[in-house]
């Protein structure tokens, strides 16, 4: 069965950027095309910001800001909880914007919606409870007295892979704290960015509280977010090249930064563990979004006693995926996002097979249009250390396995990497699930679990993957500043 498309609230579909509470095309006029990956074809035309658009969405978010600071906290919790109302009463729509422009399939896209929507929910509750602290003084004669506010006017930069999510979990801090925001998201999906702004004037966000401008120049839009002096923090997520590019951008003015950069996710399974159940969260940790999430298992580590086992029964389960259109209901793994993936996932492979790994299995590609981007799950095996696909994300459905003999052995290969995002175990003995978190170098472990994400808990990484954490009661902390005051009581 496939699903049209068609929303039941045809006001969603927005092209334009949303600026100061106002839908507007870009001063310079241009427009850039949308891309339904899964067929090449155009899907809308979208205004095309460009550095005044910028500017003058930096000056109204200013002027916005001042007045959304001083409401309440209850009022700003009050308008959060209504727009996240508001996303899940338009759930439906808002997944098929996502499908249409991202190619997942329409279960992952409704999933999606409803994640994103838990980060607003989340911080419209934590907007309530920003505390400081009154702390013990030096002398009778002293007090000292903690606050927290509103660092200010924020600029956000979000991928393509999560369009709704990624920018769901930095607006919904950011408006919590008492913050206005100016976003950019991925030029690949624009649209579903500019969904979530409309649901958010409807819930009665402030005008120029958040701002969405959509660009196809992402250097000159980050440049002028960055060398801004009215921009008071960057949050960015994407890849670990640009993040390294904004942060030495940001030291001209100090900005403070929240990043969410690549990973590199081991995946280790001991020879005590359930290994219908390990092949089971393998298969979620791997080909979720079709491989394209920055905590998609990179490579999987097998105690060699178990690993034929294992690597039969996850060639057994990957059979199961179907490769096609999102909207297609039998669809289970949808295109990747450009042909630009489909080259580097060629490549990463190519050069594997070249220095002697195998493909174990590739899956068929039923009935799909010759111009999307579609490329087959694969599981690779006897994959040389040196291959680039151990060192670099892969992010396309693409799984390699490696068998290890000791619990040294795979700690060491598992923080053999520049990157520190997530990990996951799978073992049934107890103190090894609490050594091997503790010895793993990431900001996330899944132990004897293969999804962990959720609003209540802290998402980040180490190492070259990100500073700061987004999500549960840390998540707000990077939207404020603390403020100490010595108050003399003689
Ligand atoms: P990916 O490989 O996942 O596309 P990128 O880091 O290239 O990761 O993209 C993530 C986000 O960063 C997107 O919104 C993209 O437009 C933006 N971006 C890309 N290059 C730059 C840049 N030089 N400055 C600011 N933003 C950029």
């Amino acid at each position: 069965m496939t699903l049209s498309f068609s929303l039941n609230n045809p006001a969603l579909w927005r092209t334009q950027c949303f600026v100061g509470g106002l839908w507007c095309d870009s001063t310079t006029q241009k427009t850039f095309s949308v891309i339904n990956p899964a067929n090449g074809n155009l899907i809308a035309q979208v205004a095309d910001a460009g550095v005044s658009d910028v500017q003058n969405a930096i000056s109204l978010a200013v002027v916005a800001q001042q007045h959304w600071a001083t409401q309440t906290a209850e009022a700003r919790s009050r308008i959060l909880r209504r727009w996240f109302e508001l996303v899940m009463i338009h759930q439906d729509d808002l997944a098929r914007i996502l499908t249409l422009e991202q190619g997942k399939p329409f279960a992952e896209a409704r999933a999606e919606i409803a994640y994103g929507a838990s980060y607003i929910e989340w911080f419209s509750e934590e907007a309530k409870r920003i505390q400081g602290d009154v702390i013990a003084p030096p002398s009778h004669d002293k007090r000292i007295i903690t606050l927290k506010q509103p660092v200010g006017v924020v600029a956000a930069i979000t991928p393509w892979n999560f369009p709704n999510a990624m920018l769901a979990r930095k607006i919904a801090p950011a408006l919590a704290a008492g913050c206005a925001i100016v976003a950019k998201p991925a030029a690949e999906t624009p649209l579903s960015a500019l969904a979530l702004a409309y649901l958010a004037d409807e819930a009665g966000v402030p005008a120029g509280v958040i701002n969405i401008l959509c660009g196809s120049d992402a250097a000159a839009i980050g440049r002028e977010f960055t060398d801004h002096p009215q921009v008071r923090k960057l949050s960015f997520t994407g890849s670990t090249m640009v993040g390294k590019r904004l942060i030495a951008q940001c030291a001209s003015s100090v900005k403070k930064i929240t990043l969410e950069l690549g990973g590199n996710a081991p995946f280790l399974v001991f020879d005590d563990a359930d290994v219908n159940a390990a092949v089971e969260g393998a298969i979620a940790a791997k080909f979720r979004n079709a491989g394209q999430t920055c905590v998609c298992a990179n490579r999987f580590y097998i105690q060699r006693d178990i690993y034929d086992e294992f690597v039969e029964k996850f060639i057994a389960a990957s059979s199961q995926f179907v490769i096609g259109d999102g909207f297609d209901s039998a669809t289970t793994i949808g295109p990747l996002i450009s042909p630009n993936a489909i080259k580097k996932v060629e490549a990463l492979v190519a050069d594997a097979v070249e220095k002697g790994a195998r493909i174990a299995y590739q899956s068929p590609i039923r009935d799909v249009s010759a111009s999307g981007y579609f490329y087959p799950l694969q599981v690779l095996t006897h994959v040389p250390p040196s291959a680039q696909l151990v060192h670099e994300e892969i992010f396309a459905p693409v799984a390699v396995l490696f068998p290890f003999d000791t619990e040294a052995d795979v700690i060491r290969l598992a923080n053999a990497s520049e990157f520190g995002l997530a990990a996951y175990c799978y073992t049934r003995d107890a103190a090894r699930q609490w050594r091997i978190p503790e010895l793993l170098e990431v900001g996330m472990v899944g132990m004897n679990t293969g999804l962990i994400s959720n609003a209540m808990a802290p998402f980040g990484g180490i190492k070259q993957s990100g500073w700061g954490r987004e999500g549960s009661r840390y998540g707000i902390e990077d939207y404020l500043n603390l403020k100490y005051i010595c108050l003399s009581v003689v």
